[in-house]
């Protein structure tokens, strides 16, 4: 079973990091940045990969979820930023 939003989440933020985003990409704060998104988002659990045409048929929706995650990850920087546990 996986939650695709936290793939979702890791996956953004891995390509934000090799973009070089001004963000501190230590543990501690990417581990809040992924913990303060992913308590913002609904949970997605899928049963497997091979489960994912059928809660996401359309290429579209999975778009437009990309957008809105992409959204809550900025907002969680922002958040983690502004008050660093490191
Ligand atoms: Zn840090």
């Amino acid at each position: 079973m996986i939650n695709l939003n936290e793939r979702y989440v890791a996956e953004i933020l891995e390509q934000l990091i090799e973009e070089g985003a001004p963000f501190c990409t230590c543990e501690n704060c990417l581990t809040d940045i992924m913990v303060v998104t992913l308590n913002s988002l609904p949970p997605r659990y899928v049963a497997d990969c091979s489960t994912m045409n059928f809660f996401y048929p359309s290429k579209t929706i999975e778009i437009e979820s990309r957008d809105m995650i992409l959204k809550q990850v900025f907002e969680s920087i922002k958040l983690v930023s502004s008050n660093p546990r490191h």
